[in-house]
């Protein structure tokens, strides 16, 4: 089968978010199975391909997976991928309706007739319109069927209606893009894709519900027929504690004692008490409202007079000033940290006890499978992939992998924490077996292609 990847950041050429790495990794675990595979994304600024011409570059990744980066230095030679500081570049449906059109005019050109075009959030979402529109007219793609992938239904990629006719489409397309008296580029994909799924089962349902549809709920209700839903993976070659130099000590499940050094060692770097019966709290996200960052900060007092908690998150300016000024007031057991360090991040996930994941939604999270990794256990909220990765052990013993609360708010997450703490003190065997058993659960790209490979199956078969 071949197979197009389309998306507007690629691990390791661009990246400012999961998007990047999961369309940086798919293509490596397609390709294992047996796909023939290209990748497109945009010529950024600092890409440096191997080949290039004036409408594109190619470089190769895995095995003989070709990247094909769209070449339009007016549109891409910049400093940011969607937006500077001050807001979103005003040209940015310009700049993502040409990746789509061109694109398709390369694919045609490399002579690569592709039976999936995968599509990757708004920047590509108009490849199922375009791709139409061709069809009509020749028979490159006359077998060709598309899959759109949700990351995030919180971008849509929204634009004012006059601007409809930048986009070199037949006028009657112009109701398939409105909605609310706008152009937009999600909402045009979910209602033209062949196939729509998003990157956890339960965020696919979630999204048709009024609270978490973010204004699409009836569009993707009304689609649900073709909507499903395939958990990210995780990189365990990035993410491996026995093999992890950016950690104090490496271990596995079987030499847990060296966990432990490293929490010792951390409290000692990080001028906390150092002791290992203090119950060491972590957290490593984006500072937005997604996050629950707002339950965390309200949750803090009370965690810091029992716990010692560690913060390494950057974003919006508010929860910077929010958490500095509770780390001025609880200087005691806090360790804040607010920018993006890599080092630190994982040197986090192997010291700390517990992880917290209060996320007010999560299309997936990657965070709770790297805790397991690392034998770190994750005390999250039951909402998206959350639910779809960690069981609560206080309602399934032999199963149980983190702690759930369900109730956005402080309380319950300084309850669920209290559970946790008290298992963490007052049974340490039973706290160890769920280190072990973790720490060896198995959330894998090869497991997730195949995923996808299933469902381009059932895309491509004959209706
Ligand atoms: P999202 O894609 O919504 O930000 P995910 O949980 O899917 O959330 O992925 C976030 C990834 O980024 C994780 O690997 C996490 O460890 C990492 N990360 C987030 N913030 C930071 C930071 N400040 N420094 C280092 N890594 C970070």
């Amino acid at each position: 089968m071949k197979v197009v990847i389309f998306s507007s950041e690629v691990f390791p050429f661009a990246k400012t978010g999961g998007l990047a790495d999961v369309t940086g990794a798919l293509p490596l675990g397609l390709e294992e199975a047996g796909l023939e595979v290209k990748v497109f994304m945009p010529l950024y600024k600092n890409i440096k391909p191997e080949v290039v011409n004036e409408e594109f570059g190619v470089s190769k990744i895995g095995k003989n997976i070709e990247v094909i980066f769209i070449r339009n230095d007016n549109y891409y030679l910049r400093d940011y991928l969607y937006n500077t500081p001050s807001g979103d570049y005003p040209d940015n449906l310009e700049r993502f309706s040409f990746f789509c059109r061109k694109s398709l005019e390369v694919l045609k050109k490399v002579e690569f007739q592709p039976q999936i075009l995968h599509c990757n959030d708004w920047q590509t979402a108009l490849i199922p319109l375009y791709l139409e529109v061709l069809k009509n007219n020749e028979p490159f793609f006359r077998n060709s069927k598309t899959l759109l992938t949700i990351h995030n239904l919180a971008y849509q990629g929204i634009f004012p209606l006059d601007k409809f006719k930048l986009l070199n489409l037949p006028q009657d397309y112009q109701e398939v893009l409105e909605i609310y008296s706008q152009l937009n580029f999600l909402k045009a994909g979910i209602v033209k894709a062949n196939w729509i799924n998003t990157v956890s089962p339960t965020y696919s349902q979630e999204i048709q519900t009024r609270e978490y549809g973010c204004g699409l709920e009836d569009v993707l209700r009304e689609n649900s027929f073709k909507l499903s839903g395939i958990l990210n993976a995780i990189d365990y070659n990035v993410w491996e504690p026995s093999k992890d130099n950016y950690i104090y000590f490496k271990y596995g499940p079987e030499s847990l004692e060296k966990k432990i050094e490293n929490k010792l060692s951390f409290q000692k770097d990080f001028s906390l008490k150092v002791d290992k019966e203090v119950f060491l709290l972590g957290v490593v996200c984006r500072l937005a409202e997604q996050k629950g960052i707002d339950i965390l900060s309200e949750a803090l007092p009370e965690l810091l007079s029992n716990y010692q908690v560690v913060i390494l998150g950057t974003g919006e300016e508010r929860y910077h000033q929010k958490l500095s000024s509770l780390a001025e007031n609880f200087p005691q057991n806090f360790s804040l940290h607010l920018k993006f360090d890599e080092s630190l991040a994982h040197k986090i996930y192997a010291s700390v006890d517990a992880f917290l994941i209060p996320s007010r939604f999560e299309p997936c999270g990657l965070s709770q499978m790297i805790s397991f990794r690392y034998a770190t256990i994750p005390i999250v909220r039951a909402i998206g992939g959350l639910k779809d990765t960690v069981i609560d052990y206080s309602q399934d013993k032999e199963k149980g992998c983190g702690f759930v609360f369900y109730e956005y708010g402080a309380s319950s997450l300084i309850e669920a924490t209290d559970k946790a703490f008290k298992l963490f003190s007052q049974d340490r065997k039973s706290w160890e077996n769920i280190q072990k058993r973790i720490s060896r659960l198995d959330f894998s790209w090869s497991k997730t292609a195949r995923d996808y490979l299933n469902l381009y199956n059932s895309i491509v078969a004959p209706d």
